[in-house]
């Protein structure tokens, strides 16, 4: 790349380092995808004329707004609500609510940031935006999570509509928590709007394969991946991290694929069963009973609770991070590679720190980015959205057949992009490059907007 343009590139991202202090999460996405462009602007000289890089990279519009509410106990807690619309060059702003202690301003916007690029890849009428709170779902009772929701959808609702902003679920935002909001959305502006929220129940507008959508699609995309090697998923020892939506489904894919998963983690420690995890227990325990995986251990002797383990140091072919940001590291992958390891498929969004994804890319295994391996999830959420359009509900097999060929339809457009871009093999170029180009295009046509 030639230095001058090295060098402006350098200087977009140093003034949103400027322009955004303390956001370390959203430095590190925005770098990554930069990092990627040079020789996009050489092939697109105009995208650089109408700074359409600068552009991307400040959200359209950012709400930050109170959330009071009050425990069983009546106590009054207050928590801090967001809501970032980052891009709609190409569709109304698209992107799930996080419920977390460790959220603030700069989770968000990374989220956002990446949600943007992630949906141009679906090739669905999408943009990108990202929401959610500092709330502290764990431990609250169904009364307390509803009251949460309601408050924050009272504050919520006047940002949202089916053609402006369309949230979905993320970390500690699932079927529970979508019904409140949708109920508070309703409610409030006497509006059976279905398309305005999505990951709703199947009996009021929901889409069947949504629950499943983030974990099958992401193995979807490792099949991909391991055929383009031609090799396959049969027999391959894998680890899941994490063991929530992205990672149960993960699981259940995986093993429908004939690999093998032998451990899953959560925040506090890990369970390696090297028979093979048991996804019904697993299922029971936290999608019905809420309860720890540490309960796991109880039910089969043969299975090991680590407290505070490493899932990482775990030997495997494949590795599937579905937890969260930055859980695998520099000295995780290294472990990774020298185990063994082949492919590495991201459910969750931006698992691994830069340092990991250059050991990934340098050692030339399948590394599958978040941005492209985990956008299943959204694209079901657009897939809900068209059949809430046409008043319609389409079957498992049929919503199931269109996840699978938009999930091979990005592993083409990103493989082959890295191709044309100088870059085989490396999917972080192929989707960093694939998604902006589609979004730039769309930005051009409009004017300065
Ligand atoms: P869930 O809330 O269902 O599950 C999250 C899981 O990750 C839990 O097991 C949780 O453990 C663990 N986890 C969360 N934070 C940490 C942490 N700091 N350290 C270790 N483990 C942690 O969320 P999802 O499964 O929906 O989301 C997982 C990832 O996938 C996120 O990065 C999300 O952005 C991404 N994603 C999700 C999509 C979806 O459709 N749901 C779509 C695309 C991406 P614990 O209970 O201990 O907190």
């Amino acid at each position: 790349m030639a230095v001058a343009l090295e060098e402006k590139i350098e200087a977009i991202y140093q003034q949103v380092k400027a322009r955004n202090p303390g956001e370390d999460e959203f430095h590190q996405a925005v770098k990554e995808v930069l990092e990627s462009l040079g020789p996009v602007l050489v092939k697109y000289p105009e995208f650089a004329d109408q700074k359409i890089i600068e552009r991307i990279c400040e959200p359209e519009r950012q709400i930050m707004f109170r959330v009071p509410w009050q425990d069983d106990k009546g106590e009054v807690h207050i928590n801090r609500g967001f809501r970032v619309e980052f891009n709609s060059a190409i569709g109304p702003y698209k992107g799930g609510l996080r419920f977390h202690p460790s959220v603030y301003l700069g989770i968000i916007k990374f989220l956002g940031f990446e949600q943007t690029f992630k949906n141009a890849l679906t090739g669905m009428p999408i943009g990108g935006g990202k929401g959610g709170s500092d709330f502290d779902p764990k431990g609250k009772s169904n009364n307390e999570i509803m009251r949460f929701c309601q408050s924050f959808m009272t504050e919520l609702y006047r940002h949202l509509g089916e053609h402006t902003d369309c949230p979905a679920g993320d970390i500690g935002v699932g079927g529970r928590e979508i019904g409140y909001l949708f109920g508070q959305y309703k409610r409030i502006t006497n509006r059976y709007e279905s398309g305005v929220l999505t990951g709703k129940g199947i009996g009021w507008g929901g889409s069947l394969v949504r629950t499943e959508a983030t974990g099958y699609g992401a193995t979807y995309f490792v099949r991909e991946m391991l055929k383009a090697r031609k090799d396959s998923l049969g027999g391959k020892t894998c680890l899941v991290s994490g063991s929530g939506n992205v990672a149960i489904y993960t699981i259940e894919k995986m093993h429908e694929l004939g690999a093998k998963v032998v451990a899953c983690s959560d925040s506090n420690g890990v369970i390696f069963h090297k028979k093979g995890i048991d996804l019904e227990l697993l299922k029971r325990l936290k999608e019905v009973e809420r309860r720890r995986i540490s309960d796991y251990a109880g039910y089969h002797k043969d299975a090991k609770y680590i407290e505070g383990g490493n899932i990482w140091e775990i030997p495997c072919q494949v590795a599937m991070p579905s937890a969260t940001q930055n859980e695998l590291n520099g000295k995780d992958a290294k472990m990774l590679v020298k185990n063994g390891c082949i492919a590495v498929g991201e459910g969750a969004n931006m698992p691994t720190t830069p340092e990991g994804v250059r050991v990934f890319l340098d050692a030339k295994i399948a590394y599958g980015p978040g941005k492209a391996a985990n956008a299943g999830g959204v694209a079901t959420s657009a897939l809900e959205m068209q059949q809430n359009a046409g008043r319609d509900s389409w079957t498992f097999d049929y919503t199931e057949q269109k996840l699978d060929k938009i999930m091979t339809g990005i592993h083409e457009a990103t493989y082959e992009t890295a191709a044309e871009f100088g870059a085989a093999g490396n999917y972080v170029i192929g989707a960093n490059v694939a998604g902006f180009i589609k979004v730039a295009q769309a930005m051009v046509p409009m004017g300065l907007i």
